[in-house]
């Protein structure tokens, strides 16, 4: 069993760091994989939460005052460390996670890459200084400015499916915008916020600005007593506890909750492309992602062809340990009890009349997977229609029409992402703009998340708030109303003392203005 340290190159460093004075055993770090335990990290708990807060509101202002340039290179300096050690952080990944090594690559190293790049150019754009124009007649010739200013400490805790887009992702942006920032990564999956910890340090971010707090749930709980702000990514039952806590603290919160995606196949879809992307945005990553394909809907006449092909394309898939980039397609179930989730929504299903048309069990031998399944039959009676599966799992269901589709879609607590297939593009897009969704790909999947330009986030119990845009950094910084008076006047029209002739002049200037039933 090898210590944390040891994973990283300075290991002594780290400690300091962290300043890691954890409690208890320590927790282990299992390669899902194998079962081998790869590493185990400090277990910080409450009190060691606490240290790390007063060490980084220390360490705040001076990151603050870096300005946008100074914090812009920092950012640049670790996008290209990332690409430097891509090879390292994608091992890193793949030993905690047991993801195939494609999947670390394009849906990790990809998203991070572009990410640094993205917030230390727009960072500055989206939060500089607006200048105000008003129509309120009493501040005419005045200078009014919109201004953005850091929070302070943000807390970010992440899950375990995506250690780099997940976790460490929404540091970015609260760091670009001047804070510093805890970040929490599941217990599962600590060592890559620990690696990219350490690489931003290496690119000259201060001591204490970014700190990671291994631990368990207790860890992320006390974290949220702490911070100015909560960026919260997991499942909807912890996420409501978040809030609930940062709601009696008056602190505003994130929440990056579960999802459960659903996507439409229309009669006139081009079913190969439909196929495949079926095949790969529900076996992507296991099926281990928020946003992955978790039901389709099927328009009856090409219902039997589109099942035919996507049953073809998943028997193919190879599922196993991942050697190297090439070796399998589907990895491992990040999570222990994932695999349970899983197998109990397979049965379920066949419980209550649904056919497995391939996969259907679990992998025997060391490490923990589920083979690629596809069932039939389904409707929504069982959980795999219903409930966050979160697995290598693809139920498809027959509906006679695209309106009985968009009420099945929308039949669901989750609104996260969707998808709507249709060479009628203008159709796909009506349909898109019906569903209960804070994304809806029309003819593609998943892809919103790489455009770092919109929003996402869900609607309904997939969360509140959402992470990229303008508002994805906007949420890291309090807002502040500037009003800048340079002709001034000795003393204002509507100052004291009252006198009937002032009042019944600005009576009558705001009938003028305001009682002409027109627009100004
Ligand atoms: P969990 O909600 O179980 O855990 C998320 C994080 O919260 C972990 O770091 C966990 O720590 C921590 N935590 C646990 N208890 C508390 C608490 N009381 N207070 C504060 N933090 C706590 O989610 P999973 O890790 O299982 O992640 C999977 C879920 O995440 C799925 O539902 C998925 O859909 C969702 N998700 C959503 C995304 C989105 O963008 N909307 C993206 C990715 C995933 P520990 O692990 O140590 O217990």
């Amino acid at each position: 069993m090898a210590t944390v340290e040891q994973q990283l190159p300075d290991g002594a460093e780290l400690r300091k760091h962290n300043g890691i004075i954890g409690a208890g055993e320590g927790i282990p770090v299992e390669n899902p994989a194998t079962g081998e335990i790869v590493a185990t990290v400090p277990d910080l708990g409450a009190e060691g939460v606490a240290e790390m807060a007063v060490r980084a509101r220390a360490a705040q202002p001076e990151w603050e005052a870096y300005g946008f340039d100074g914090r812009a290179r920092v950012l640049i300096r670790a996008q290209k460390w990332l690409m430097d050690n891509a090879e390292r952080v994608v091992e890193t990944i793949v030993s905690e996670t047991g993801k195939t090594y494609e999947d670390a690559q394009l849906a990790e190293i990809g998203y991070a890459g572009n990410a640094f790049g993205f917030w230390a150019k727009e960072g500055p754009n989206y939060l500089a200084d607006e200048s105000v124009k008003s129509s309120q007649v009493l501040v005419k010739g005045k200078k009014l400015v919109l201004r953005f200013r850091p929070l302070g400490l943000i807390g970010v805790i992440g899950p375990w499916n995506y250690p780099l887009t997940n976790s460490f992702g929404d540091c970015i942006p609260a760091l670009m915008a001047g804070n510093s920032v805890i970040l929490k990564p599941s217990e599962i999956t600590p060592l890559t916020s620990l690696l990219l910890a350490e690489g931003l340090r290496e690119c000259g971010l201060p001591e204490n600005v970014l700190q990671i707090a291994t631990g368990r749930g207790a860890t992320g709980a006390a974290l949220v007593e702490h911070v100015d702000m909560i960026m919260f990514t997991g499942s909807t039952k912890t996420g409501t506890k978040v809030a609930e806590t940062a709601a009696r603290r008056l602190i505003p919160a994130s929440l990056e909750l579960g999802g459960k995606d659903p996507m439409i196949v229309l009669a006139d879809a081009d079913l190969e492309r439909a196929a495949n992307f079926a095949t790969y945005y529900s076996m992507q990553n296991a099926g281990q992602t928020c946003i992955s394909i978790e039901r389709v809907y099927v328009e009856e006449p090409v219902y039997d062809e589109f099942v035919a092909k996507v049953s073809e394309k998943v028997r193919a898939l190879r599922v196993g340990k991942p050697e190297g980039f090439g070796s399998v397609e589907v990895g491992a179930i990040t999570f222990p009890p994932q695999l349970e989730t899983i197998k109990d929504h397979v049965a379920d299903a066949v419980q209550r009349g649904a056919r497995v048309v391939t996969g259907g069990q679990e992998v025997a031998g060391a490490g923990r997977f589920y083979e690629p399944t596809v069932l039939v039959d389904v409707d929504h009676s069982m959980k795999c229609m219903t409930e966050e599966t979160f697995g290598p799992t693809l139920p498809i269901m027959k509906v006679s029409d695209a309106d009985e589709a968009v009420r099945l879609a929308n039949d669901s607590p989750y609104g996260l992402g969707a998808s709507v297939f249709s060479k009628d593009t203008a159709r796909g897009e009506a349909i898109a703009r019906r569903l209960e969704a804070g994304a809806a790909n029309v003819n593609d999947a998943m892809i919103n998340y790489t455009v770092l330009e919109l929003p996402m986030g869900g609607a309904k119990a997939s969360g509140l708030g959402s992470r990229h845009g303008a508002g994805g950094i906007r949420k890291y910084c309090s807002q502040q109303a500037i009003v800048v008076t340079k002709l001034a006047m000795k003393k204002e029209l509507f100052m004291y003392p009252y006198k009937p002739r002032t009042s019944k002049m600005l009576a009558g200037l705001f009938k003028f203005m305001y009682g002409r039933g027109k627009r100004a």
